[in-house]
């Protein structure tokens, strides 16, 4: 009896005296509805949201108050398509005979806190050598500062295809990759790449569907997998727990993959209606990566940025996905905020929400996109993506209100992740 008093003692004396961090919202988009609620109180305890309070309740003597009474707070943002690894440069193509992995994630560790000061408090990195889940680790540890990384470590494609790491560098120094090095040409190949990603700790699966743009091949937009080997690879990283993400820019790529299962299209450029009703029909969400887009066609413009095979692929390709975006939205497909990062300067991301807008879609729309949908999509509704009791305390603002001027978000003024201030 007597120990039981003093441990109620106890706890009774440790709740009293927890610190907890109160922010006080000027005006506050909570990611759950439309409207924007002014004055109100965030309680945070530790890394997680514990209260919300409608006026500036004061703080106790143990608190730490934040004074955002000027600001617009909402959820930290989630980007579904970043590349930390890498940033678009006229050497780019070089650089695998260059970096080192070394070089490789020193420079990822500057692009992830790049990141996280615009507000981004958490990515999908699709894709790169493996450094990104790492990167993630690290992350994770509290090592490095960037935002919460769900990796797909690196990228499944077929030979010759999008991905594959060798394409049109000298034979005698490329060798010839298969599945654990991201490379499939059979259903079997299919299954091993996806459980050696699973073996390698990657959260996700990501395939290049179609050609690309930045790759060193001359078609962008041809179907590169076969039906068998999609449903190999959907099939598989279901059985794994892991959501897929195909690249694609051609629509028999596309509508392939979304047959099979994809959670989500990337860049989705010559998108047909056929693929759009059929998108809207499965539930598949479309990622646009409109800044990459726009980024690469104005590139091209510039004699000798991108190697003579991407060129011409970056100037037919990058000014088509903005309009395939905005007929896509009109017709109800799903849009997941993604930006394709690293091919365009790492921390601009939040461009992107002025150009979801120029294509139709209201900025609350957007915001939500990038808040509450991403949430959903990464199976991480209970932790992330709104601003409610008991998430993660990941919460950002804005001086201005974006709701009346988009661009607002790309100067983000608060970063809290997890409950810790990364920018004040
Ligand atoms: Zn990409």
């Amino acid at each position: 009896m007597k120990h039981f008093l003093l441990f109620f003692f106890l706890v009774i004396v440790i709740s009293a005296t927890a610190q907890k961090t109160i922010l006080h919202c000027g005006f506050l988009i909570d990611g759950k509805n439309n409207e924007v609620q002014a004055q109100i109180t965030v309680i945070i305890e530790g890394d997680k949201i514990t209260g919300i309070s409608k006026g500036f309740i004061p703080k106790g003597s143990a608190d730490t108050l934040i004074d955002l009474s000027t600001k617009t707070v909402m959820p930290g943002l989630i980007d579904m398509h970043v590349h930390l690894e890498g940033e678009t440069s006229k050497d780019q193509s070089l650089q695998r005979f260059t970096f080192n992995e070394a070089d490789i994630a020193f420079r990822a560790t500057v692009y992830a806190r790049k990141t996280l000061m615009a507000g981004f408090t958490t990515v999908r990195d699709l894709g790169g050598t493996g450094v990104n889940t790492s990167l993630r680790n690290a992350i994770n540890q509290g090592l490095v500062i960037g935002p919460r990384i769900f990796s797909a470590g690196k990228s499944i494609a077929t030979t010759g295809g999008h991905a594959d790491p060798t394409n049109s560098y000298r034979k005698d120094l490329m060798g010839d990759p298969g599945p654990k090095e991201g490379v499939i040409n059979s259903a079997d190949d299919a299954r091993k790449a996806v459980r050696q990603r699973y073996k390698d700790g990657a959260d996700l699966i990501k395939i290049t569907a179609t050609g690309g743009v930045t790759s060193l091949a001359k078609d962008a937009s041809g179907p590169q997998f076969t039906d068998e080997e999609l449903k190999a690879i959907v099939e598989t990283a279901r059985d794994y727990g892991m959501h897929t993400a195909a690249h694609a820019h051609g629509a028999e790529g596309m509508k392939r993959a979304v047959l099979a299962g994809i959670t989500t299209i990337e860049h989705g450029t010559l998108m047909t209606e056929e693929v759009m009703d059929l998108m809207k029909q499965k539930g598949t969400f479309y990622v646009p990566t409109l800044t990459a887009g726009k980024f690469v066609g104005e590139q091209a413009k510039i004699p000798g940025y991108y190697h003579p095979l991407v060129a011409p692929k970056a100037a037919a390709i990058g000014p088509q996905i903005q309009k395939t975006y905005a007929k896509a939205y009109k017709r109800g497909v799903k849009i997941a905020f993604g930006t394709d990062a690293g091919v365009y300067y790492h921390g601009d991301n939040a461009q992107e929400f002025a150009l979801m807008v120029e294509g139709g879609m209201p900025p609350i729309e957007a915001i939500k996109s990038a808040t509450v949908v991403n949430a959903g999509i990464l199976n991480m509704l209970d932790k992330i993506g709104t601003i409610e009791p008991g998430k993660l305390a990941d919460i950002i603002a804005t001086d201005e209100n974006p709701l009346k001027n988009i661009r607002a978000l790309e100067k983000v003024s608060f970063v809290m992740k997890e409950g810790k201030v990364y920018k004040q």
